[in-house]
């Protein structure tokens, strides 16, 4: 194939910034490669992997509600088979294709990117869900302590037996899990959409790197009220880049052109 075609797998995807951000890139390397966006219906996602190896798509992103089906089709690494997540696959290898969870690592760059420092870093992880498993997971393996806290207490004691070094929390603990930690990243939905925040801000100080995985608004109230306490503050639109730059760079074998797509990215939200 002369043109390389990359794509994301979700429903819905209509309000992607992948295609952008991606397409930037190979504008900038001057790649012959296109970004679409494809919307199987729930039953048919093993046909759809199955289906764009065989037409040979190069590599796709996965989204919602697809994430955890992918990882028992394709072959995951090592890490997000431990997630439990593929958000990643690479088409490119002869054998069955292989899955990446990229969203763990993207927390990690976004973090190092701001010269925070995570091996023995103590770090308090606020939610559960998908991108609180993942991250979780990402900074236990780059060598951090973590506590998980979550609204639904039981679902952080489950997590934390699954994570090296992890311990379980609720969400009255998070006053005293922060005033002790060197990185907090919140992994809920809260302060989406809306100008609340899942940590009280008299926990913050200016010891603390905060990463919030929300990126609408761009500038959440954790982020203000972190940046009031004098906290380092990533917002997460550096994770949301740097999941895309990993997987750019598993793709293509190449360095991305991060300050491309991260205009490419930031000139949409
Ligand atoms: P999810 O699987 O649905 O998990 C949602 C989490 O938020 C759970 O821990 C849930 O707690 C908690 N939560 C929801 N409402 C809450 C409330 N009112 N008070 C306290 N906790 C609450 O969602 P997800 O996929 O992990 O996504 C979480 C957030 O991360 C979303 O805003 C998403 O956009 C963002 N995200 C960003 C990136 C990025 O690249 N920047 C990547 C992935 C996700 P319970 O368990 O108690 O319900």
């Amino acid at each position: 194939m002369a043109m390389d075609v990359y794509g994301l797998l979700g429903n819905p995807v209509g309000h992607s910034l992948s295609p952008p951000m991606h397409e930037a890139a190979y504008d900038e390397l001057g790649l012959e490669a296109r970004y679409v966006t494809f919307e199987p219906d729930e039953d048919d996602i093993d046909d759809a992997i199955a289906g764009a190896d065989a037409l040979g798509i190069a590599g796709l992103n996965v989204t919602i509600p697809f994430k955890q089906d992918a990882l028992e089709i394709v072959a995951p690494e090592d890490l997000a088979a431990r997630i439990g997540a593929v958000n990643t696959i690479d088409f490119s290898g002869s054998g069955p294709p292989t899955g990446y969870n990229t969203d763990a690592v993207g927390a990690l760059r976004a973090l190092r990117d701001h010269d925070v420092t995570i091996q023995d870093a103590r770090a308090v992880v606020v939610g559960a869900g998908g991108a609180g498993r993942a991250i979780a997971f990402g900074l236990a393996d780059a060598g951090a302590t973590v506590a998980i806290a979550n609204r639904t207490e039981s679902k952080a004691h489950d997590l934390a037996e699954e994570v090296p070094r992890a311990t379980g929390h609720g969400l009255a603990e998070l006053e005293q899990l922060v005033a002790d930690a060197d990185v907090l990243v919140n992994a809920t939905s809260v302060g989406m959409e809306s100008d609340t925040t899942p940590v009280p801000a008299d926990a913050l100080h200016e010891d603390l790197a905060v990463l919030d995985a929300v990126y609408s608004p761009l500038e959440t109230r954790l982020l203000r009220d972190a940046a009031d306490a004098g906290a380092t503050t990533v917002d997460g639109a550096w994770m949301l880049l740097y999941q895309g730059v990993e997987a750019f760079e598993i793709w293509t074998g190449r360095d991305a052109p991060v300050d491309v797509m991260n205009d490419a990215l930031r000139s949409r939200l």
